[in-house]
């Protein structure tokens, strides 16, 4: 605790360091500084990317980050949703902090963020893709955002404020628009480029170029699946189980016939009707035997969960196999520019997923599946290779990149930089505990409000509002999460070191929205 305690009163001097525009001690070897490159996918789970797990599917470009630098094994969000973790990974802070608690917020876009720190130290910023907070983006010499949640076909974007529907699938136009920026770019001055992908978020639509991948695979069921969520009230009471998966939205049974009439059925109907001729001949053309196999099977309980698993599954990772092919391109545009040596580029998610584990789709939740983002990095030219297992968090990365540029973080800043990590640098001290907390509640899927400490071997959570729930896992013993320990015999002083922890966390990062008691 003492470590990052004393870490907070330093930044001080870096705002000193900031003003003055003093080049940052750790660049000073090199005065070119690298250009930044920071791809974000919208909800992918690290149990989907080869690096991570290689049960499911096969990402060949991700994994050449990881090949050919780090991977963080330990890499956690600190608000398990869209916007507000987008608000979090701009600004450094915590949702509390920098005020984006809840999707559907408006971000503040006139708080301080690494991206405007950047453009002030003469870098060229660009965002491209979805952005997902409400008010314009600030900080950026070009911006081209999907509005809201974005279209997969034929999406709209607004370039600079003007909004024009483009023809094409989301993940290849925004690649498109990534490689046009970089073509197009001032190339006296480093630059910073976010590439923030929609995919693969719900409602999970493949590129017509690969709807009938995986037809012939069975995915491995997750081995807590049927999760009875026994001395877990929040996990029960829930609605993002696969029996909360729309057969039409999510499953794609959009049948002619209209017998399958469903909550989403209109919505998924709007996304289908934005599709050319073409794309909608090969979509129809690929579910119809899906609709078929669908009526005429009649599935019941445990066969219809499990047909619902598989058919999320295929259509989730046809998401990201568009995702990882489209990374491609930009790693060979890196290549063939002379650009890869001093380029980092970033790979994460706005948070992790579940993929089926204890029976759910969606995120939210403090457990592990959801907690974790995947997180790579590659900077040939100053970054060693190799897995990082030190606990880190998206408020790290901003601090990271402003460290990285030669600007250092800001007082603000609540995330460390990864630098000393991600540089190898021996006997690096390191936070030993993260602190979460969502508070979505009431709101989509159901998932209860919860704040949580996690060390390396244990989570304390506590559910509040409308609820007044503890628990407490051995990760070590129960990596599945499904045992909560709280109140056990033989957990009181654990409980009691991790409640202590939790509250100092709380001081630390300044979270008076809830008062603890216990
Ligand atoms: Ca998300």
């Amino acid at each position: 605790m003492n470590r990052t305690v004393k870490y907070s009163v330093i930044p001080l001097i870096f705002v000193i360091l900031l003003f003055s525009s003093c080049s940052n001690v750790s660049r000073e070897k090199d005065n070119t500084p690298p250009n930044i490159i920071y791809i974000m996918t919208d909800d992918h789970g690290y149990q989907a990317i080869s690096s991570y797990n290689g049960e499911l599917n096969q990402t060949p470009n991700i994994d050449r980050i990881a090949d050919e630098g780090v991977m963080f094994t330990n890499s956690f969000v600190t608000n398990s949703i869209c916007s507000p973790s987008r608000a979090v990974m701009l600004t450094g802070r915590f949702s509390h902090e920098n005020g984006q608690r809840l999707n559907g917020q408006r971000f503040d876009g006139s708080q301080m963020t690494f991206p405007k720190i950047m453009q002030d130290a003469g870098y060229e910023t660009a965002m491209i893709g979805k952005w997902h907070l409400g008010s314009d983006p600030t900080g950026f010499d070009y911006w081209n955002i999907l509005p809201g949640q974005g279209d997969y076909y034929n999406p709209d974007f607004i370039e600079m404020g003007e909004r024009k529907r483009v023809e094409g699938y989301v993940t290849n136009l925004i690649t498109d628009y990534s490689l046009n920026w970089l073509e197009e770019r001032n190339s006296e001055k480093p630059f910073c480029l976010l590439v923030h992908h929609k995919a693969p978020h719900r409602c999970w639509m493949p590129d017509t170029s690969h709807l009938y991948m995986y037809n012939d695979v069975t995915f491995p069921l997750p081995d807590n699946f049927y999760d009875t969520y026994e001395g877990r009230e929040a996990a029960a009471s829930q609605k993002m189980h696969m029996e909360n998966l729309d057969l039409v939205n999510d499953l794609k049974l959009l049948d002619e016939e209209g017998e399958i009439q469903t909550p989403l059925r209109k919505y998924f109907v709007n996304q289908v009707e934005r599709m050319n001729e073409a794309q909608r001949k090969a979509w129809d053309k690929a579910y119809k035997d899906e609709i078929e196999y669908y009526k005429k099977a009649d599935l019941k309980g445990d066969a219809l969960l499990e047909w619902k698993y598989q058919r999320y599954l295929e259509d989730y990772l046809r998401c990201i196999a568009s995702v990882d092919e489209n990374i491609g391109r930009l790693l060979d545009y890196l290549d063939e520019n002379n650009l890869t040596e001093n380029t980092l580029v970033v790979y994460t998610s706005d948070q992790g997923f579940y993929l089926g584990e204890h029976g759910w789709f969606d995120k939210r939740f403090m457990y592990e599946e959801s907690f974790r983002t995947p997180l790579l990095m590659r900077l040939p030219s100053a970054i060693s290779k190799g897995k990082i297992d030190e606990l880190v968090q998206n408020i790290d990365y901003a601090p990271t990149f402003l460290e990285l540029a030669g600007v250092g973080p800001t007082e603000k800043m609540q995330g460390r930089s990864l630098l000393p990590l991600i540089e190898g640098t021996k006997n690096t001290e390191w936070r030993n505990s993260l602190y979460y907390h969502y508070f979505e509640f009431p709101g989509p899927h159901s998932v209860k409000r919860h704040y949580g400490i996690r060390t390396d071997k244990h989570k304390l959570i506590h559910f509040y509002y409308d609820i007044d729930q503890w628990e407490l896992y051995d990760l070590e013993q129960d990596p599945l999460e499904i045992n909560n320990i709280y109140g056990k015999e033989g957990y009181d002083e654990i409980t009691d070191k991790l409640y202590n922890e939790l509250l100092q966390l709380q001081k630390q990062y300044n979270d008076t929205t809830v008062v603890i008691s216990r």
